[in-house]
C-alpha cells in the first residue's frame, strides 16, 4: 500500500466520468452528495481506494434497477469521513448477504453472466479496506436498494 493524502471527492468524479457510458446504457443517474461538496482528503492509496470504489459503483450500475440512481455520500467526522455507495436496485436476499464478499461468490448466476466480470470485485475491496484499517458495512432491502458504507482515516 502507498498511503498518501487523497481527495476521495475528485477519485469519484473520476470514476463517473469512466462509467459514465455504462450507467448511460441503463439508464441509470449518477450523482455525488452533499452537491456542495468539493473535497475530501483523507490518507489512503489513491489507486486501491479508485478500486474499491470503482466495484461499488459498477455493481450499483450492474445489479441496480433500469433508470435508477447510483449515488455516493460523503459525511464528515472528528477523525474520518464516512463514504457511502447507494442504489436504488432490487437490493441483495437476506440470506446471500453475509457471502457476497467471498471470492467468487454472485448472487444469480445466470444474470451475472450477463453482466461479465468475476465475482472477485467484493473480495478485493474487502482486502483493501482492510488494509486501511476501514470496516465495510452493507445493509440491503428487498425492491429498496443497496448501501455499502465505509470509513476512511483523515490522519495517519
Ligand atoms: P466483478 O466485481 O468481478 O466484476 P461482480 O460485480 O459480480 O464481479 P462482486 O463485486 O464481488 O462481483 O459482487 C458479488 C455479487 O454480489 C454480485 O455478483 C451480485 O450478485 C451481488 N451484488 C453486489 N453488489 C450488488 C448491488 N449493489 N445490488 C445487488 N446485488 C449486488
Ligand atoms: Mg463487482
Amino acid at each position: 500500500m502507498n498511503f498518501e493524502i487523497v481527495d476521495i471527492v475528485s477519485i469519484t468524479e473520476d470514476i463517473f466520468e469512466q462509467l459514465e457510458n455504462k450507467a448511460d446504457k441503463r439508464g441509470i443517474h449518477l450523482k455525488i452528495r452533499p452537491k456542495a461538496i468539493k473535497e475530501c482528503a483523507v490518507v489512503a492509496d489513491a489507486q486501491r481506494i479508485y478500486q474499491v470504489l470503482t466495484n461499488f459503483i459498477d455493481n450499483g450500475i450492474k445489479y441496480g434497477k433500469e433508470n435508477g440512481k447510483v449515488s455516493v455520500e460523503f459525511e464528515e467526522f472528528e477523525e474520518h469521513f464516512l463514504i457511502t455507495v447507494e442504489d436504488d436496485g432490487p437490493g441483495i436476499p437476506k440470506d446471500h448477504l453475509a457471502r457476497i464478499f467471498e471470492r467468487f461468490y454472485r448472487v444469480d448466476k445466470s444474470r451475472s453472466r450477463e453482466t461479465g466480470g468475476t465475482g472477485l470485485g467484493l473480495a478485493i475491496v474487502k482486502h483493501i479496506l482492510n488494509a486501511h484499517k476501514s470496516s465495510i458495512n452493507v445493509t440491503s432491502t428487498p425492491e429498496t436498494g443497496t448501501r455499502f458504507s465505509f470509513t476512511l482515516s483523515k490522519g495517519i
